[in-house]
């Protein structure tokens, strides 16, 4: 067997490589070359400054090198050795939005998108990118169990998409699914009036993963400084997660709230056995799709209980020198994670729906849960506005909607204030941030720190999975 060969095996028994997917659209790169990198007919370029321009669906190149190209597809001569660097924005959308220069290591593709603009590709060693993205997400205080279940779920996830790109396992249903929850009967719907939407991660055609937050967030080899992150992932070389003989989509958030969710309240209608609700603290491992521990927060009595009175969880974690040590910088302006607070003004909030999901109510009078899942996450939240009403989900899109960015998570209570009829505000009472599937990284970064192993923090959110050692 070729080691191509051996890279596509589903799960490899070589190293792959990956295309990541850096900026999507541009009309204009400017890319610097340090070092020298080679066409694949052997021809030299570099060192030195690149500008291109996508002009009538063609690369103008300017600089180190010139010309017109259809595609651009340059190696490096040294690997270990040879950069290049370019502007990137990370966390488009989110509240940590920021642009930064970085620098890439392997190879760069770029690809005409259409008649003016390009996108850029790094191809890149699957053991390099889960560096970058481990450092991106993880620093140099963090526990060492924490960074190897890290680099765990980050190759498992990474290679369960693939899996899905060369089509070797099913396909999960991207979009607009029928509804076929009972909307009730206490008002007439218009026909446009239910927008469920989620974000699959197949949207991405010409490359494998891209560099945000959509996928896993990836800023080069900026950030891959640390020795003890470095050795900490290069200790799970080759180790994925497996279920049923395949890599795991391990899917994970920052901070599940006391409980985690399943799959099936941020993505499609499907069970995955792994990703399921179960609660955040010891001996919780659930019985194959029972779990008698689980509290019923889809009744909006317990999960307020639930939201006032905390349970014990490993999330549920208070102590800063912890936090400092799990949360990158910019994430501790938002420490009040595991239990939050949001006023909405209800005229405001109607402006909100407008823009966000271009679809106008008019002034918000209500607020009202139609589906919530284990976790107590909404799936399906109605907007009653004075002169339409839309039930929108899933977790996902009903936190873009409140929000001029992102509500922390869609595991809230709502209470109004003022006229009932007419209130002037709505007050969202919440629990955790991000969807909640599979790993609470709060959750793994504090059992990491009370000394339990990776295995054990992967076994506790994916149940039924093992670790392997795939490729050395
Ligand atoms: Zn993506
Ligand atoms: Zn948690």
């Amino acid at each position: 067997m070729t080691n191509n060969e051996a890279a596509k095996k589903s799960p490899p028994t070589r190293e792959p490589i990956i295309d990541v997917g850096i900026i999507d659209r541009t009309e204009s790169v400017v890319v610097r070359l340090e070092g020298s990198y080679r066409f694949a007919d052997g021809h030299r370029v570099g060192p030195g400054e690149i500008r291109v321009i996508c002009r009538d669906g063609r690369l103008s190149c300017e600089g180190a090198l010139r010309g017109e190209f259809e595609t651009l597809e340059l190696e490096p001569e040294d690997p270990a050795n040879c950069r290049f660097v370019l502007a990137a924005t990370i966390g488009i959308d989110f509240h940590w939005q920021q642009t930064e220069t970085e620098a890439f290591r392997g190879g760069l593709r770029l690809l005409v998108r259409d008649e003016s603009h390009l996108t850029v590709i790094n191809q890149v060693a699957l053991e390099t990118y889960i560096t970058s993205v481990i450092c991106s997400e993880m620093n140099a205080e963090s526990p060492v169990e924490a960074i190897r279940t890290h680099a765990v779920i980050s190759r498992s996830w990474l290679l369960a998409q693939l899996d899905r790109k060369r089509g070797q396992v099913s396909f999960l249903q991207g979009t607009k699914p029928v509804p076929k929850v009972d909307l009730g009967q206490k008002r007439d719907l218009p026909s446009f009036a239910i927008r469920i939407r989620w974000t699959e991660r197949e949207a991405h055609t010409d490359y494998d993963v891209c560099a945000d937050d959509h996928c896993q967030r990836y800023q080069g080899i900026g950030r891959t400084g640390s020795p003890q992150v470095t050795d900490a992932i290069a200790e799970t070389r080759g180790q994925v997660l497996l279920f049923a003989g395949k890599a795991c989509d391990a899917r994970f958030s920052k901070c599940c709230g006391g409980v985690t969710e399943q799959y099936q309240t941020a993505w499609g209608d499907e069970e995955i056995p792994y990703l399921v609700a179960l609660p955040d603290r010891p001996g919780s491992e659930p019985a194959p799709g029972h779990d008698p521990n689980l509290p019923a927060l889809t009744e909006e009595n317990t999960l307020r209980a639930f939201l006032q009175d905390p349970p014990a969880a490993y999330c549920n974690c208070h102590d800063a020198s912890i936090l400092r040590r799990v949360l990158n910088d910019y994430d501790q302006a938002t420490a009040d994670f595991f239990r939050w607070q949001v006023r909405l003004d209800a005229a405001q909030a109607g402006q909100l729906v407008a823009e966000k999901l271009g679809i106008d109510l008019g002034r918000l009078v209500a607020l009202e849960p139609i589906e919530r899942g284990p976790s107590g996450r909404l799936k399906r939240l109605r907007l009653v506005g004075e002169t339409n009403s839309l039930v929108v989900g899933k977790e996902l899109e009903i936190r873009r909607a409140l929000s001029p960015t992102h509500l922390y998570s869609s595991a809230f209570v709502i209470d109004s204030e003022g006229p009932t009829e007419r209130p002037d505000a709505f007050l969202l009472t919440g629990a955790g941030w991000g969807h909640g599937v599979g790993l609470c990284q709060i959750g793994a970064a504090v059992m990491a720190c009370q000394g339990i192993g990776y295995r054990e923090i992967l076994t506790h959110y994916y149940p039924g999975t093992e670790v392997v050692r795939c490729y050395g």
